[in-house]
């Protein structure tokens, strides 16, 4: 056992362990169980600290299940049976090199694979294939009377995807992934001026466009100095020759700054104190005067801006996966992120131009204003998602196209009321602009408001965002599930439960 939070944390490293773990928790009679996986969901979904009392919390980064389910991956059919406390990484390093990717794919590989079963609202980036947990074909889990289950049949497997942890432990998944046709990564930057190419709604539809009708996937990036949109850009079948059998060397590097799969149990950010570009942001953070701090937010925003585009070629060159924000440049991050409904497509429909636009006219007044108190100096970035119908129980997004948009600031402590008040106005904009619905995302922050007792502004604090976030089948039909697996509470913990 070993002590890193609030809550004792238990590493079980086999079925027997778990179990034992979970008979002892039922004979203290008020104890829960809260899985966790590398720890990225924002706030409290594995434990909520003012609430939540004697928590055991259970990483499964040492897990070995057993071998039927230990790293079997079929090379005919690409389904590959591992561990829920794998990472992403040790998954992309066992199949790549055998020619197979996900269907669609988060930004960076530092996340347990239960983290991302487990998280409703984990999405990816491919126009029209659904979200990444849709890859999960069948679960093995351990429930609360200490007994192991396979699910096979779809309709069960439904339940487990999202189920942040309530239903019980996933121990093992087998995933479904896609073989290689010859991956295209590409890369596109518009600029806009008045003269040259103004900014207006026909001209940045038509870029985005082009984007969305040649290519399968993509992120957009803007970078408000520049006036600029980076197309980070995938097609699936381009038939472009690449050797998948050459990139085992890469990712045996890359394991080996994680032994014992630390990445599961930290992340990733341990890495991070020793990068120069992060203690500049803590420079920003201590500069009283706006002008200097408008400029130093400027130079961090090109880094931000070149950091995408080369960790794009670099992983055209050595991996071609399409994970391209590596674990070791993860920093301590306040994010916001919103899903917004799309009428149609979100590109000609005009949703994207509308939030888009909203959101550069609004950083570019705040550009001009020498006290802004915070300036943009990383990336604002929107993709497109499809929300397959009946993939998951615990479902907040009706489906059909949303535009997962974020904004992403690094920070130091100081920083953090500046910036929160940044998060919560842009949100906002966001709200008001929305065609249709706005739903939050479980991993990165949003629903920000204003917290009676102390002032502040604070992620999901916003009670008519987190009210709106599910219907009353959704809870009603979800609540079941938890009894029916779970009649004595014992996994029940988290914010979660205040929206359940
Ligand atoms: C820098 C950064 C970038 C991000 N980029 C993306 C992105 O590109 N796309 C995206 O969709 N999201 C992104 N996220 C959000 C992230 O995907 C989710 O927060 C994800 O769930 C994190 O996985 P984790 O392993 O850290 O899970 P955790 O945060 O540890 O857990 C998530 C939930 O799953 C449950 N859980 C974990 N393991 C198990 C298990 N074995 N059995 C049952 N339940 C379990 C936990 O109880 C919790 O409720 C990003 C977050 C960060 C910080």
């Amino acid at each position: 056992m070993e002590v890193v939070s609030d809550f004792p944390v238990l590493t079980p490293r086999s079925e027997t362990e778990l179990a034992e773990i979970i008979a002892k928790v039922r004979l203290h009679g008020n104890c829960t169980i809260r899985p966790a996986g590398a720890g990225h969901t924002e706030a409290a979904f594995v434990t909520q600290p003012a609430r939540d009392k004697n928590v055991v919390v259970v990483n499964l980064a040492n897990f070995v299940p057993p071998s039927s389910w230990d790293q079997r991956l079929d090379k005919t059919t690409g389904r590959l049976r591992i561990s829920g406390g794998a990472s992403i990484l040790q998954v992309v390093s066992l199949t790549r090199p055998h020619g197979f990717l996900f269907e669609t794919q988060t930004a960076g590989t530092f996340f347990s694979i239960g983290g991302i079963v487990a998280n409703p609202s984990v999405h990816g980036s491919t126009f029209d294939k659904g979200r990444i947990n849709e890859a999960v074909t069948a679960v093995r889990v351990m429930l609360a009377n200490g007994t192991v289950r396979e699910i096979h049949d779809s309709e069960e497997v439904k339940a487990w995807r999202g189920s942040l942890g309530l239903l019980g432990i996933i121990t093992a998944v087998e995933i479904q992934l896609r073989r290689d046709m010859g991956v295209l990564l590409d890369y596109k930057e518009t600029y806009y001026d008045d003269e040259k190419k103004p900014w207006n709604r026909e001209n940045v539809i038509a870029d985005v466009a082009e984007t969305y009708t040649r290519f399968h996937s993509a992120e957009w990036f803007y970078n408000v100095y520049a006036d600029m949109i980076q197309h980070v850009r995938v097609r699936y079948d381009a038939g472009v020759p690449f050797d998948p059998s050459a990139t085992a060397a890469s990712y045996a590097k890359e394991l080996a700054l994680y032994p014992n799969n630390d990445l599961v149990r930290t992340g990733g950010q341990m890495l991070l104190s020793s990068r120069l570009f992060f203690k500049l942001y803590w420079l920003v953070d201590s500069v009283t005067d706006g002008y200097f701090q408008r400029m130093l937010s400027e130079l961090l925003m090109g880094g931000a801006t070149s950091y995408v585009s080369e960790h794009w070629k670099e992983n055209n060159r050595t991996r071609r996966d399409l994970f391209f924000v590596p674990a070791s440049s993860l920093g301590t991050f306040k994010q916001l992120y919103c899903s917004i409904q799309c009428e149609a497509d979100c590109v000609t429909d005009g949703t994207m131009f509308a939030i888009v636009n909203a959101t550069r006219t609004w950083l570019r007044k705040q550009l001009v204003s020498p006290n802004a108190g915070f300036y943009q100096s990383m990336a604002f970035e929107w993709r497109i998602i499809t929300a397959r119908p009946g993939t998951q129980l615990l479902e907040h997004l009706e489906p059909g196209k949303w535009l997962g948009i974020e904004i992403i600031t690094a920070h130091s402590v100081g920083h953090v009321p500046q910036s929160s008040s940044f998060l919560y106005d842009l949100e906002q904009i966001w709200l008001r602009n929305a065609p249709l619905k706005v739903r939050m995302h479980h991993g990165k922050a949003s629903a920000f408001g204003y917290v009676a007792n102390t002032g502040q502004v604070e992620p999901y604090a916003n009670r008519a965002a987190l009210d709106s976030m599910y219907t009353e089948d959704v809870k009603a039909a979800f609540k079941a599930k938890m009894n029916e697996y779970d009649p004595a509470g014992i996994f029940r913990g988290g914010d979660m439960m205040k929206q359940l």
